[in-house]
């Protein structure tokens, strides 16, 4: 993998990092998008019959059961060394922001501290009523209730037709106008509003940069676009700039490593 000298330099210079991730880097561990995840029985059903607020009060024991189903795609996956890169970035600089539209939790597994979920999270579930926080509940009942309100438990994720969760958002903007460099990984820039973040930085001067397998509708507002996984990518140019290497320090971690492949296929 070639890293550009200049890119190096801005790297190593950089001591605020924003960073956008998206369905990409989770592919990598084997998690399937909304759309791959609807296999066998789940293949029937559209997406609006699953993820908006009137398919939950229409039949909420399925679209609960939707949930439980990718939350146990999501449990058997592991995160990558794209992942383990980032961990590792974040420890490096004083100030870094991780901005994600995944679901799956993978970025925390990994280790990442400040992790701003534009879209939610599968593995937090909240009252469908009063958005009350239920730390824990049973799997007895499809779907469990509010030990405060006593309506349906849902997850807490942001289904069509919801907003995004506006402190994340005013978060995410924030940072992405202030940084020093931007990095859009594994998203195809396609989906509002997190598509309009590097735009933000790059209106503000900011060195934009891309990681993705293919050229996407942001690719040539770049400064550097680097073609391939994140989980080989960035670890490269961690390397490059830090001379951090993934492996040496997971050796024998079964799980981590070996590509990141998963069990799913991913296309
Ligand atoms: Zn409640």
């Amino acid at each position: 993998m070639v890293i550009p000298d200049g890119l190096i330099q801005l790297v190593q210079k950089a001591r605020r990092v924003v960073v956008l991730t998206g369905a990409g880097i989770s592919a990598e561990s084997g998690i399937p998008t909304f759309r791959q995840a609807q296999t066998g029985l789940w293949a029937q059903y559209d997406p609006e019959e699953l993820a908006t607020r009137s398919a939950f009060r229409r039949n909420p024991r399925l679209v609960w059961e939707w949930y439980a189903w990718r939350r146990q795609l999501v449990q058997q996956a592991a995160p990558n060394p794209g992942h383990l890169a980032l961990v590792e970035w974040e420890r490096l600089v004083p100030d870094f922001t991780l901005i994600t539209q995944n679901v799956d939790g993978l970025h925390q597994r990994a280790g990442s501290q400040r992790v701003v979920e534009l879209h939610g999270s599968l593995l937090r579930v909240k009252c469908f009523d009063h958005d009350h926080a239920a730390p824990t509940w049973e799997e007895t009942e499809n779907p469990p209730r509010c030990a405060v309100c006593g309506s349906y438990l849902r997850p807490d994720v942001v289904w069509f037709g919801e907003s995004l969760p506006a402190v994340g958002l005013h978060t995410a903007v924030t940072a992405s106008r202030r940084a020093d460099i931007f990095l859009s990984i594994g998203t195809s820039s396609l989906v509002q509003p997190a598509a309009s973040l590097p735009l933000e930085a790059k209106n503000n001067r900011i060195p934009l940069v891309e990681i993705n397998p293919q050229p996407t509708p942001l690719t040539a507002a770049c400064n550097f676009a680097l073609t391939g996984p994140a989980g080989e990518v960035l670890p490269a140019l961690l390397f490059k700039c830090f001379g951090w290497n993934w492996d040496s320090g997971n050796e024998g971690e079964a799980g981590i490593g070996g590509g990141g492949h998963g069990r799913f296929p991913t296309q």
